[in-house]
């Protein structure tokens, strides 16, 4: 993506939140207190024009017959919330998402994955906030406390085929990644996308 601003122009990456859709495409998008480009994206009005790249990256689902989890937190959700809508339908991936917030208000895209979880069996949906209120009664703290669970091995061999997608900001990326390597996961099995 890129943003004009005066005669310099500034780029910034912005993962695409839905499927297939034409020339149609949603994003999913933070408010960076004092950033650059991110607060002039929330002053957008219709008509007002920025100008987008094409799409680049390999942030995909690489093999929808492996068993996959998704871990993501914030708005490291928009390039699941694109696999999922674009595969559950398809190619029918088992699939877990893990995915963390601070405030349950901040579950974006919460109903729809609920019923996605509820109409695709394969489809487990673990939404986890750090700062619960007292009508959360679901998974507490960060998502590298529910890894286990996510993995969710019935076997000590399935580990070896099963595949984590990793999306967040670096501290959160690199942390999860590391915890997986120490369960034995390879360097293949681990797909990740740091967004700073
Ligand atoms: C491949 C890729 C995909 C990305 N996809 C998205 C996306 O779908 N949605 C999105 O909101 N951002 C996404 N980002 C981050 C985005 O590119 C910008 O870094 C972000 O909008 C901040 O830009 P800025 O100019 O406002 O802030 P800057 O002036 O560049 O300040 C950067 C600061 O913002 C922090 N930051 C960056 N992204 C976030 C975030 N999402 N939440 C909280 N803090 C953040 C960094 O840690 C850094 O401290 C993606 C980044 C990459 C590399």
């Amino acid at each position: 993506m890129v943003e004009k601003k005066g005669p310099k122009e500034i780029t910034r990456a912005y993962s695409i939140a839905s499927p297939r859709d034409g020339n149609r495409f949603a994003l999913c998008l933070n408010r960076v207190p004092d950033g650059l480009v991110s607060p002039q994206l929330f002053e957008l009005r219709p008509g007002e024009e920025i100008e987008f790249s094409e799409p680049l990256g390999y942030f995909t689902l690489r093999h929808p017959g492996h068993r996959a989890v998704f871990v993501a937190t914030g708005t490291g959700i928009a390039p699941f919330r694109s696999m999922l809508l674009d595969h559950l339908p398809r190619t029918h991936p088992e699939v877990t998402l893990l995915f963390g917030v601070r405030y349950p208000e901040g579950l974006l895209y919460r109903e729809e994955f609920e019923k996605l979880a509820e109409q695709y069996p394969k489809f487990k949906f673990m939404p986890t906030v750090t700062r619960p209120d007292s009508s959360w009664t679901g998974r507490a703290g960060r998502v590298q406390a529910h890894l286990d669970e996510a993995l969710g091995l019935r076997t000590p061999d399935e580990i070896d085929t099963v595949e984590v997608y990793i999306c967040g900001l670096q501290e959160m990326v690199d942390d999860v990644r590391a915890r997986l390597k120490s369960k034995g996961l390879g360097r293949k099995q681990i797909i990740y996308e740091k967004y700073d």
